[in-house]
């Protein structure tokens, strides 16, 4: 049988120390994998490439389809494209799984958690699609589409059945977002259906991130949205003990990645005090992943062992729970020697399953009953008054379409706003026909003509539709 093959970046800061520390614990457990090295971060960008790798680099990646990645330095100032987003995006690294654990008594930690967020990687406003409208207003468009929500609701409940987890908890913000987030909560009740033996609860992104900080053993596994998932895993990360313990991996169809979470610490970088422990941590899960349990179980308790050894490198370094401190290859070289030993204390691990999880294809549902109600046409106007604005707009109509409302950063304005409300130069114009019945998209055209020649800025229009009979737009005053 051929060996495995798998790509590795060393990356900058500790990047190269954290690998080379790996990669002997990976040779020494006896796994038999090949590996192809390719160069990515800030030497390829001030080389002149604006991504940070190269097509070769590309090619062998899409080659090898699994990945173990160093951290990388992006070079500060604009024109770099943050090479992390590129990859998960490029290679639909859909799903970012971050196990969170406290090792108590022998890591300092006022938590105690085992908890792992499962955040979706590739949408949200992580899509990145940004404009300048008016003099005073920027906007990020945030995207969330129903394939990408079924795809990690369901990675998070096969995931929770693979693992023996017994509650999936989402989070989300569909107080205040409707549609975007209230799709994600949606598809979470939906999918939920379907695995009725694992518990189920949603808790409000704000009072759910409180609760991880201050109790998070009573969370099991979380799914949440991009923006919200990349905040609470670094929050649970870093009230773990510290930020140089965790790993993570990205998956998708195709292609998986593995890292360690942080960064590349260029202020301790090449000086053999980094610990190597988030690296190694993705490793074992590519292990997993690639179905070298043998390898997983072996490199993975002979870690804890060494933690509960006391021989900690200098960001877990303390009195009171440590005995050695060590650098990087010493600790590397500590989990060598208790490859085949497990904790007595913490609890060790065994992984008998392949952790491949396969979740069915996407299937598109039946196209809903689209009906074309009215348009939100932005303005830019430098005035202050919205009755000003207000009444020189109602003039304009066409045959079905009336001014019905204006807001100012979502806030009804007119009719019947108060004038205290503080308005910008960014005024959205709903026009209906009063009961929302539906027009066509040419009346949309003669309408923005209209204003247009009546001297307004048009700086964009959003349609409004209603599905299956269904208002599928925000009310006035961010209903
Ligand atoms: P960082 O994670 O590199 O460092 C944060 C703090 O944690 C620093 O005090 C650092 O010394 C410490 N630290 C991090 N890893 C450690 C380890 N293994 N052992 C001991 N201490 C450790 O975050 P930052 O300073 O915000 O970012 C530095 C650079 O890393 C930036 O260029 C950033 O863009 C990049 N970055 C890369 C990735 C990635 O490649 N996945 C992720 C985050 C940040």
């Amino acid at each position: 049988m051929t060996n495995k093959r798998i790509t590795i970046a060393k990356g900058d800061g500790i990047g190269p120390e954290i690998m080379d520390a790996t990669l002997k614990i990976l040779k020494a457990s006896g796994v038999q994998i090949d590996i192809d090295e390719i160069a990515i971060g800030e030497k390829v960008y001030l080389s002149g490439n604006t991504s940070g790798i190269s097509s070769d680099s590309w090619d062998i990646l899409k080659r090898n389809k699994v990945f173990l990645k160093s951290p990388i330095t992006t070079p500060q100032g604009g024109g770099y494209k943050s090479l992390n987003v590129t990859t998960r995006k490029m290679l639909g690294l859909y799903a970012n799984v971050r196990p969170c654990n406290t090792y108590t008594p022998f890591v300092e930690s006022k938590h105690k958690m085992d908890l792992v967020i499962i955040r979706e990687n590739e949408e949200d406003l992580y899509a990145g699609i940004e404009h300048q409208q008016t003099d005073e207003v920027v906007q990020c468009i945030k995207l969330i589409s129903r394939p990408g929500c079924e795809k990690i609701v369901r990675y998070a409940f096969e995931y929770a059945r693979q693992n023996g987890r017994k509650r999936v908890t989402c989070m989300t913000k569909d107080n205040i977002m409707k549609q975007t987030d209230g799709l994600f909560h949606t598809v979470y009740n939906e999918i939920g259906l379907e695995y009725p033996e694992i518990e189920q609860d949603h808790w409000i992104i704000d009072i759910g991130s409180a609760k991880i900080a201050d109790t998070p053993e009573m969370f099991d596994v979380i799914v949440t949205l991009n923006l919200y998932g990349d905040i609470i895993s670094d929050i649970a990360a870093q009230i773990a003990g510290s930020v140089g313990l965790a790993g993570s991996s990205n998956i998708g169809e195709g292609f998986a990645m593995f890292e360690a979470i942080h960064g590349s610490a260029p202020t301790i970088a090449g000086q053999n005090i980094a610990n190597p422990s988030g690296l190694i941590q993705g490793a074992v899960m590519m292990l997993v992943h690639l179905g070298e349990i043998k390898a997983a179980d072996l490199i993975h308790n002979a870690w804890l062992k060494t933690l509960e050894d006391g021989i900690h490198t200098g960001d877990i370094f303390d009195a009171k729970h440590s005995k050695q401190k060590v650098g990087t290859i010493e600790f590397a070289n500590a989990v060598i020697e208790r490859l085949g030993q497990k904790p007595s204390i913490l609890k060790p691990v065994h992984y008998d399953h392949d952790s491949q999880i396969n979740i069915k294809p996407y299937i598109r549902k039946e196209a809903a009953k689209k009906e074309l109600v009215g348009s939100d046409i932005f303005i830019c106007w430098r005035g202050l008054d919205a009755n000003d604005l207000g009444e020189k707009l109602s003039p304009i109509t066409t045959k079905n379409l009336k001014l019905s409302m204006i807001s100012n950063r979502g806030i009804k304005v007119w009719p019947n706003g108060f004038k205290e409300t503080f308005c910008t130069d960014h005024w959205r114009c709903r026009y209906t026909t009063g009961e929302n019945l539906s027009i066509s998209s040419s009346e949309l055209i003669d309408l923005q003509k209209s204003l247009i020649e009546n001297g307004f800025e048009v700086i964009k229009t959003e349609n409004l539709y209603k599905f299956d009979g269904k208002i599928a737009f925000s009310l006035g005053q961010g209903q």
